[in-house]
């Protein structure tokens, strides 16, 4: 499995000058990966974030995705490379197919072309983001590589069990989206602010070493200093194994804005 930075930095709402400034800042503080979208319409403000970070490029672990309105061969093959111009970057270390829109029946040639992107070095890894077990199956009757990640919600109130064994199964990183519940009152579950004041942590913290001790690569937005910080220090507790069943327990099946891989469409 692809080894990537266990935490790593959403920016989706930001606009371009707030996301320079919290990708900086981000970077300074030791995020590693940071998390975009051309559907963000954020990218130019992460890449000068990036470059008024001025770390090693090869430190970095740039993750960008194609939106829906540019699925298809020649489409995906146009966006990759507009991506990078507003990125200001030769590459990224992973390009994710955002949304599989089934209805559209693109994915396959999407990929298809975002893996002869990766042999001509454009990014060094290609995954999926929102593919429920029979995306990726459709992925391996074509005949194509296993993506190295699957980006998709998962959060105490929604744990997609049958995905995440899926992904497992297949050898695919689970990386978590809207890993703290985008604010629908998941920090404020009396569960969860139980153990955090057990282990003198905040919920956010619980929550995100959860997600690690579940072997799932988390990705929370924040944008002030404290909580960027915070969110990258949950190394110095560990949660118990009744713990961990706690917050498996809040599992409801449900999605933060109702965006079912099934039917939802974004482009
Ligand atoms: P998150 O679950 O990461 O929650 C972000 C919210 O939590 C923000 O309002 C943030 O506030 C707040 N927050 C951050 N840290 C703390 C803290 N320590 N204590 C209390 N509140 C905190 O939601 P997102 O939806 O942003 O998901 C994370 C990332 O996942 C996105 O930014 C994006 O990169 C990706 N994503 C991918 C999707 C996909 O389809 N592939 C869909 C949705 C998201 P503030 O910013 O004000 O600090």
């Amino acid at each position: 499995m692809l080894d990537l930075p266990e935490i790593g930095l959403g920016t989706a709402r930001n606009d371009d000058a707030t996301t320079r400034r919290v990708v900086a800042e981000a970077i300074e503080v030791g995020y590693r990966l940071i998390d975009t979208a051309a559907k963000y319409e954020n990218e130019v403000g992460v890449g000068q974030g990036i470059a008024d970070a001025g770390l090693a490029r090869d430190e970095l672990f740039v993750t960008t995705k194609l939106r829906g309105a540019d699925q298809g061969y020649e489409q995906a093959r146009k966006a990759l490379r507009a991506s990078l111009d507003r990125l200001q970057l030769d590459h990224v270390d992973l390009y994710l197919i955002h949304w599989p829109l089934p209805r559209l029946g693109k994915f396959v040639d999407s990929y298809r072309a975002m893996v002869e992107m990766q042999a001509e070095g454009l990014t060094r890894h290609v995954g999926v983001s929102n593919f429920l077990p029979e995306h990726l199956q459709a992925l391996a009757d074509a005949g194509l590589p296993t993506p190295a990640v699957n980006q998709v919600e998962f959060h105490p109130r929604l744990q997609q069990a049958d995905v995440v064994a899926e992904n497992s199964r297949r050898g695919v990183v689970t990386e978590a989206w809207s890993p703290l519940g985008a604010g629908t009152g998941i920090l404020e579950e009396p569960a969860i602010v139980s153990i955090a004041d057990a282990h003198g942590v905040s919920p956010a913290q619980v929550v995100l070493r959860w997600d690690l001790q579940r072997g799932v690569v988390t990705i929370p937005k924040a944008s002030s200093r404290e909580r960027l910080v915070a969110n990258l220090d949950v190394h110095g507790f560990e949660l118990l194994p009744e713990q961990v069943a706690a917050i498996d327990a809040l599992e409801r099946g449900e999605r933060t804005s109702g965006q079912d891989p099934a039917v939802h469409e974004e482009f």
